[in-house]
């Protein structure tokens, strides 16, 4: 099973912290449509006949676009695929079957974009899941983020997504904002778990840099972000989400029982991939391939039949790194018996004795020969994967 993710690259205005690629301007919103078009047809043997069993629309804000604009994305998807049989009719959720064997179709929303009208038109497509990105509850850390939307809005979209029927549904929060106050990071995620949604994304605020939030810190016109706050809020993050009965299955997602992203889980399990769009990504289990981050760009190479993409095929030194941190990361944890099936005995035995330290300060724990980053651990975690990195010649 595989995934597909498109990347649409438009967004009302730019967050003060976002490095992703994304434009303001939406004057190629045409013309990049036909262009993904194009990238959709000459990617279609790229997952190998791989059964597709995931679709993410992110970005960006793909909720730029009326819902049946993003339908038809995906009707092309799945028809170029050679599989174009309409969506099965049964109610919106896990049980829905869709033309191209899928069985996750996410659409990430900007809650100003989620209207009655919007949401009526979202039941006649096929997505049966939808990432909100709240980021606060609060108006104060929304004028901080530069989010365009307010806190009300955030609850209303959620409301009315619940009121059309559709349940699966995540929201995103950020923590660490350096105006904010422990007492606010505790009402937003009380708030978040008082929506009866399953599934909740909650990352630290990072200071990427040339972005709006880097200069303001520089500058001082901000407070510079606070790793003691963060760890701080990140605990009680943890502490609320275990009292709500939501499962940390991945450092920054948490989920009522079976509820995981499954899109997101597939990339840390190491499962393959296509990314349309620009600067999308796209791993097949042997190479990595990543996008033009230009739209101008990427359109004229779209036009004139053009390589819309770099790509490296990965060593098995990089393979084993990738899945010591994406394994570390998860509730799945760091499999020994994996790791010798797929890296041999010599570097399994290598991880054995370098993780042997880290049990020993509590940052890791083994269970059957598994590897987990323990609550304390989860703090540390860029630090423990980068520890157990091989180099080509440990490899
Ligand atoms: S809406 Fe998302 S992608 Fe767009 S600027 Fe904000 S954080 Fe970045």
């Amino acid at each position: 099973m595989a995934g597909i993710y498109i990347h649409i690259p438009f967004c009302r205005r730019k967050c003060h912290y976002c490095n992703f690629f994304s434009l303001a301007s939406r004057k190629l919103k045409v013309l990049f449509l036909k262009a993904l078009r194009t990238e959709i047809a000459h990617s279609r043997t790229y997952l190998a006949g791989e059964p597709v069993n995931t679709i993410y629309f992110g970005g960006g804000t793909p909720s730029l676009y009326r819902p049946g604009e993003l339908q038809e994305v995906m009707e092309e998807l799945t028809s170029a695929r050679g599989n174009a049989s309409p969506p099965d009719p049964s109610p919106q959720g896990e049980g829905r079957r869709f033309s191209a064997i899928t069985k996750e179709v996410t659409l990430e929303l900007n809650p100003e974009d989620v209207t009655k009208e919007y949401v009526a038109e979202l039941k006649k497509t096929w997505f049966n899941r939808f990432s909100v990105g709240v980021q606060s509850f609060a108006d104060e850390d929304l004028t901080y983020l530069n989010r365009s939307h307010s806190a009300a809005q955030a609850l209303n979209a959620v409301k009315l997504l619940q009121n059309a029927g559709f349940e699966n549904i995540s929201i995103d929060l950020i923590f660490g904002i350096p105006d904010s106050t422990e007492t606010r990071w505790e009402k937003n995620l009380d708030t978040a778990f008082s929506l009866g949604v399953p599934h909740l994304s909650a990352y630290a605020l990072t200071v990427e840099p040339r972005t709006p939030l880097a200069w303001m810190i520089d500058k001082q016109k901000s407070a510079p972000v606070s790793d003691e706050m963060q760890v701080r809020q990140f605990k009680t993050l943890m502490k609320k989400a275990g009292e709500h009965g939501f499962l940390q299955y991945e450092i920054s997602n948490f989920c009522k029982t079976d509820r995981y992203a499954r899109h997101n889980t597939n990339y840390w399990k190491g499962i393959p991939y296509l990314g349309l769009g620009p600067s999308a990504h796209s791993y097949n289990g042997f190479s990595r391939r990543w996008n033009i981050s230009n739209l101008s760009k990427y359109i004229d190479l779209a036009g004139s039949g053009g390589c819309l993409f770099e790509e490296e095929s990965l060593t098995n030194t990089q393979k084993y790194n990738e899945y010591v941190m994406t394994s570390l990361r998860t509730m799945w944890g760091f499999s020994i018996e994996k790791s010798v099936s797929d890296f041999g005995f010599q570097i399994s035995d290598l991880f054995i004795k370098q993780a042997l330290p880290f049990i020993d300060t509590g940052l890791l724990k083994e269970i059957s020969g598994v590897y987990f980053l323990t609550d304390e651990g989860k703090l540390f975690a860029d630090r423990v994967a980068s520890a157990l990195f091989v180099t080509d010649d440990e490899a």
